[in-house]
């Protein structure tokens, strides 16, 4: 709890606050609390049917609970309330949607234990990870009503080119669509929605599939916190059925994507097939994330920040290191105590603090990944394989694997998990060595080891990256510090939690 890094919130941080937190956490842990989830449209639960029952991640006996998808007549309602709903929304002062914002996060962290079980129960996620979870959510309403507050309360004046002063707004665009992936199943859908909301849109939301039941408990929150029912509606179910819709139809003033490169591109190919106005795409997708390591770095240091940022959260992090490069002349020093530290992880159940790596999502992702790591021990060479628990074939759980390849030529795409490909390089290469990280054409997160000032400089200058670490971990982005987004397959930007994000869900208008 000492390393929890963001900064707002309650602070929980010894001991004896943990034990009566975690004695709260466990008041939903059982199976005795389930979760009996609807989509929610103009406020009211709506029955459609079809129901789909939520397992644990980490025990498929284990039930979390059962969801509705929208059926497409929600869907359509959920758009008609929406669009109804703008011109009094976007006309509400600024202020009183950050208001909205500000209790929502005040609410999350009532909520806590709950939102956390649901992290354990639905994703799977640790206890490290679960924290972070809500402290994320609750920051970007924190942050995005501090940011709405200074740009979308008054009007901005500024002096045009010949000298005239003028006065422009920025304003909502009407409704929008915000997608979700389950990997951060409450701080995106969140983030993604209350950026919308406050800059005066109407929202219709759809959370990914396999974690949905968090983002019902979001929406209830947000409606308690005051957005009315009619300005946001939650749309559950799969991407053919409920996300192509919401993509399809010509009322979207604007959609916010978080999710794969794949799926992106799907979606810009949906939307641009409509017969409309073009209309703005936040995407954020995903990465080929490398760590440059060179002999002037410290072993120790190397290997904890490439551990950590290849297998927390089960390698399931847009952020995660795919493809470590050693120079050579340390590499015979570093590969050994990689190795050494994947044996001494635990992988295990995500709600024990002697866990280190939790499960993977679910089936498709875990055959998905026991393909790829098949496929690597016959083209790259085994480095180390931590050992899966006994009780690893209830959930669905896949051993953090590291191997040492050739390229990252051999990588043709990302793999959504707990992998890492292990690559030595020459010094004399290094910038070719760039240029073809570069030209995997993703441009996420970039990781640095080196205590020479130069060669940090020429890599930061020559990668094409939207976040770069140097000598420490790649992941854990803190919003409002570490604004967090990529370039190319990775994601249109800008960034989320940094000061242009809000801007895009609006328009400029002059007054
Ligand atoms: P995904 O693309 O499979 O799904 C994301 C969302 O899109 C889900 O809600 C899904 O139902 C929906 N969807 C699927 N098909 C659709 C369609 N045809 N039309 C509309 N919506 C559709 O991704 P995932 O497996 O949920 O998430 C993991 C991916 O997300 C990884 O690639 C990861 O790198 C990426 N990611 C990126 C960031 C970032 O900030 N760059 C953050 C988190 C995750």
């Amino acid at each position: 709890f000492a390393d929890r890094k963001n900064s707002f919130g309650p602070n929980i941080e010894i001991e004896s606050d943990w034990r009566p937190f975690k004695a709260q956490i466990d008041t939903f842990m059982g199976q005795d609390t389930q979760w009996r989830a609807y989509p929610i449209v103009g406020g009211e639960k709506v029955e459609t049917g079809q129901t789909h029952a939520i397992k644990s991640p980490y025990d498929h006996s284990q039930a979390v609970g059962e969801i509705d998808w929208a059926d497409q007549t929600t869907v359509a309602k959920a758009i008609d309330l929406a669009q109804a709903a703008f011109p009094a929304w976007s006309a509400r002062p600024a202020s009183e949607r950050a208001d909205c914002l500000d209790k929502m996060a005040d609410l999350m962290e009532e909520n806590y234990p709950e939102l956390m079980a649901l992290c354990h129960r639905e994703a799977g996620k640790t206890i490290q990870d679960s924290i972070d979870e809500v402290r994320e959510a609750v920051d970007f309403c924190r942050y995005y009503a501090q940011q709405a507050r200074s740009n979308f309360a008054e009007p901005h004046k500024y002096t045009d080119f010949l000298g005239q002063e003028k006065l422009a707004q920025l304003k909502g665009r009407g409704v929008f669509t915000c997608i979700s992936p389950w990997n951060f199943p409450l701080a995106i859908f969140t983030g993604q929605v209350v950026a919308a909301l406050v800059v005066g849109n109407t929202v219709v939301a759809k959370p990914a599939e396999q974690t949905s039941l968090i983002a019902v408990r979001a929406i209830e929150l947000l409606h308690q916190a005051g957005v009315p029912g009619d300005v946001l509606h939650l749309l559950p179910g799969d991407g053919a059925s409920v996300g192509a819709p919401l993509t399809n139809d010509k009322r979207i003033a604007g959609l916010a994507f978080t999710g794969s490169t794949g799926t992106a591109q799907l979606i810009n190919r949906t939307l641009a097939a409509r017969d409309v106005a073009p209309v703005p795409v936040i995407a954020e997708t995903g990465g080929q994330n490398a760590m440059l390591i060179d002999s002037t770095s410290l072993p120790e240091q190397v290997v904890r920040d490439a551990v950590r940022s290849a297998f927390a959260s089960a390698g399931q992090r847009c952020s995660a290191l795919r493809v470590m490069f050693v120079q050579e002349d340390i590499a015979d020093r570093v590969i050994p105590m990689i190795k050494g530290a994947m044996q001494e992880q635990s992988v295990g159940l995500p709600y024990l603090h002697s866990t280190d790596v939790g499960p993977v999502i679910d089936e498709k992702a875990q055959t998905m990944l026991l393909e790829h790591i098949e496929h690597m021990t016959k083209v790259g060479k085994l480095i180390a394989q931590t050992e899966l628990p006994d009780l690893a074939n209830k959930g669905t759980f896949v051993p953090p694997t590291a191997f040492e390849i050739d390229s990252i030529d051999q990588l043709t795409d990302e793999k959504f998990g707990p992998i890492l490909h292990v690559v030595r390089y020459k010094a004399r290469d290094l910038n070719k060595i760039i240029d073809t990280i570069n030209q995997s054409g993703f441009g996420l997160t970039m990781g640095v080891h080196s205590r020479n000032e130069t060669t940090c400089a020429r890599i930061a200058n020559r990668a094409r990256v939207g976040n770069l670490y140097i000598n420490r971990d790649q992941v854990g982005a803190v919003v409002g510090v570490q604004p967090f987004g990529g370039q190319g397959l990775s994601g249109t930007g800008p960034k989320a939690g940094g000061p242009h994000y809000l801007q895009r869900f609006a328009t400029e208008q002059d007054l």
